[in-house]
């Protein structure tokens, strides 16, 4: 295996992402786009540094970045040129009225300063247009280069999980098993926790994002463990929640709920399902039973480069499932002062249906009583 994690994606992928980018500029008149992300410059070129833009026009890729990473630049970027910079906003403004470029697209990390700069310094018949949604559309649909760095992100939560789980006991704290959890995972070869763990024991399991805390677990509560890593840039997201004891009858039936209405929406997931309905299956379930109202987020959402990224699986969707598609499926029901249970898989999209990714059981289990 590569070990360089730059390196895990081929040339001719990027060649060919920004073949796409070349095809939505064209599609609305822009003479380019500049990309300034760390998620997307990686994705769209390759570059795996903190600073540098990217100009993308339909015949023409330019790179600018400053004297630390010219070097790295020209070694990782796929791009026609790699220009220096020694301030930023200066070298892209030089770099736009080089090439002649007019309208062209940007996205939500640059900051409204360097717009402003860019308006006072630039031509005054630039016209600049934000197409960010448009850029992270593009990241939605997976190749299987992705697939198997995400892949291999989650196989290290199930060995890490299972090292850390003799811990998951009463009088142990929430913050020690994030700690382990981390611990284990970077051991394993993880370059990074993919966010704060979650960890969220009996009445704090009613919090969808309780960090982990101070608090020690008691025996006969529910705790729920949302954690995942990264690498070669891409992550994993999963959530168990595990019973220390016999849990109360109404949280066992949240539990089983919660289950049922995520094995319900997994297998739904299917090219050409659209993704409110994967939503709606799960959220139909939860409210027949009268709980409708302590399920408030999406059912899931994609994972990438980003932890977080498109496609949104909520009532609010309008994205139909594609071949290659990468998402979650994690409903909860949270209720306040007493308990909450979520439950989350990724999955990816293939051709005949879909396949888990995220690999620890997710059924009912008292760790007190195995
Ligand atoms: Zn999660
Ligand atoms: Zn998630």
């Amino acid at each position: 295996m590569e070990r360089s994690p730059g390196r895990r994606i081929v040339t001719t992928e990027y060649s060919s992402r920004q073949s796409r980018v070349g095809e939505l500029l064209n599609a609305g008149g822009f003479d380019a786009c500049i990309v300034l992300g760390r998620e997307n410059l990686r994705y769209f070129c390759g570059f795996t540094g903190t600073a540098g833009v990217l100009v993308l026009s339909p015949d023409h890729r330019l790179f600018l970045t400053d004297s630390r990473y010219t070097t790295q630049a020209r070694a990782e970027v796929v791009a026609d040129e790699v220009r220096e910079y020694k301030v930023q906003s200066d070298g892209l403004i030089a770099a736009l009225k080089d090439a002649g470029l007019k309208k062209v697209g940007f996205e939500g990390q640059l900051a409204y300063s360097q717009v402003a700069e860019i308006r006072e310094k630039g031509e005054p018949d630039w016209c600049w247009e934000m197409i960010g949604k448009e850029l992270q559309n593009l990241r939605s649909v997976k190749s299987a280069g992705e697939v198997a760095a995400i892949e291999a992100a989650a196989r290290l939560n199930v060995e890490a999980f299972q090292d850390i789980l003799p811990l998951i006991r009463p009088g142990r704290s929430e913050r020690e098993i994030a700690l382990q959890l981390e611990f284990a995972l970077k051991k394993r070869g993880a370059e990074e926790k993919a966010f704060d763990f979650i960890v969220a024991s009996g009445a704090r399991g009613a919090l969808p994002h309780g960090v982990a805390s101070d608090r020690k677990l008691e025996a006969g509560e529910l705790v729920t463990i949302d954690f995942g890593c990264r690498v070669a840039g891409y992550h994993s997201d999963e959530t168990v929640t595990l019973a220390l004891g016999e849990p109360q009858p109404q949280a066992r039936e949240i539990f089983d709920l919660v289950l049922a209405a995520h094995d319900r929406a997994l297998a739904a997931v299917a090219p050409g399902v659209a993704l409110v309905e994967i939503d709606r299956l799960a959220r139909e379930l939860i409210a027949e039973a009268g709980y409708g109202e302590f399920f408030g987020h999406g059912l899931g959402h994609g994972v990438g480069l980003d932890v977080h990224e498109l496609p949104q699986l909520s009532p609010r969707s309008t994205v139909t499932a594609e071949e290659g598609m990468v998402f979650t499926v994690e409903p909860g029901i949270y209720l306040p002062g007493r308990y909450g249970v979520r439950i989350e898989d990724m999955v990816v999209v293939t051709a005949e249906g879909s396949r888990r990714l995220t690999s620890l059981p997710k059924q009912f289990q008292n760790l007190m009583n195995p």
